[in-house]
């Protein structure tokens, strides 16, 4: 590693995206890096669109990811506006951390350092939220945290609002990591435990899953299986998990205009958990209480355990129970005459 300029915004950002032709590209899609500061009533964080050149004076702050937008505008700097993720930032991460070749090492305040790793391919949102959280896990800090379009320290003489140093970059070397490379140094790193809670986080979807989730999915077979299926959603409802509905194609979009994808599970000692979906809801029933109604089901647990079943969940054929076939009145009667040798 070298030294190149401690406080050097554009070509620390320039640096990142290639240069000159990183930045052609970025132009020419309409993507661009946000950059900003905390007010100072320390109330939110406006975000501008950076596709070269100068960084205003201020800025103390850049995300790693690109967004849509264009230089100097407002830009949204969210999940869901997330187009690629370029680096990962590792907070408190130790010089050397796992021999993994560091893109820059910035000094943030006395004692503190980050680690950015610039990726060679940039990454989709949710592969780089489960790199974050490994990484976060391998440092020793809770999972959960950082998300990728995260604000990080840009190596300016500003000193952002609530800070008392600004952030120097301490060294840059150029070197990008290919992001497999980095994931499989990261997971390898991790003990028993943490690879267990970082299961749990990312087939939640990279939410903030609750810790009790790897507890329960001990003594709950079903609810393990749900979590290595991808099931289990992050948050709980009450008591209940939540998780995704086997027929969320149905789900009716609520008033946001989004479809859920989520029913509620209660779990319970062996056959006595249930489900229950929300959405859906004509006249008081959800869709699955409908259709659970209609197969015969009895009860839209019942129809849950049986298409989770067919999908190989450890429920076995007497915990979902017969269904109740409603008797076709001239089918029985034949039924009856057979039984009675009357042909
Ligand atoms: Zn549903």
């Amino acid at each position: 590693m070298s030294i190149i300029q401690s406080h050097d915004p554009e070509h620390f950002l320039t640096s990142l995206v290639g240069g000159d032709e990183g930045l052609a590209i970025m132009r020419s899609q309409g993507w661009c890096i946000p950059i900003g500061q905390p007010n100072a009533d320390g109330k939110g964080w406006p975000s501008f669109g950076w596709q070269g050149g100068p960084v205003p004076r201020g800025r103390t702050h850049w995300s790693p990811v690109l967004v849509a937008g264009t230089a100097g505008a407002h830009v949204e700097r969210q999940a869901r506006a997330v187009v690629w993720v370029l680096a990962v930032v590792g907070d408190e991460a130790p010089e050397g951390f796992l021999g993994l070749p560091e893109w820059a090492r910035l000094q943030t305040s006395p004692g503190k350092a980050q680690a950015i790793w610039k990726l060679s391919t940039p990454v989709d949102r949710a592969r780089a939220s489960a790199i974050t959280a490994t990484l976060r896990a391998g440092i020793g800090t809770d999972p959960s945290g950082n998300n990728p379009e995260r604000w990080a320290r840009l190596p300016t003489r500003d000193i952002p609002f609530g800070k008392k140093s600004a952030a120097e970059l301490v060294a840059i070397d150029g070197d990008s990591i290919d992001p497999l490379d980095l994931e499989l140094a990261l997971y390898s790193a991790l003990n028993a435990e943490q690879r267990d809670r970082l299961q749990v986080f990312i087939a939640g979807g990279g939410g903030a899953m609750p810790q009790d989730a790897v507890e329960l999915a001990k003594v709950d077979p079903l609810f393990q299986w749900m979590l290595d299926t991808g099931r289990v959603m992050p948050g709980r409802k009450g008591d209940a998990w939540l998780v995704k509905c086997p027929y969320g194609h149905e789900h009716t979009p609520d008033a946001s205009g989004e479809v859920g994808m989520a029913m509620n599970y209660m779990p319970g000692p062996p056959g006595e958990y249930w489900f229950k979906c929300h959405r859906g809801t004509v006249d008081g029933k959800s869709h699955l209480a409908r259709r659970a109604e209609e197969e015969g089901w009895g009860s839209t647990t019942r129809l849950v355990k049986h298409m989770f079943r067919q999908k190989g969940a450890p429920i076995s054929a007497a915990e979902v129970g017969t269904r109740n076939v409603r008797p076709d009145p001239e089918n029985a009667a034949a039924e009856l005459r057979r039984m009675l040798g009357l042909r």
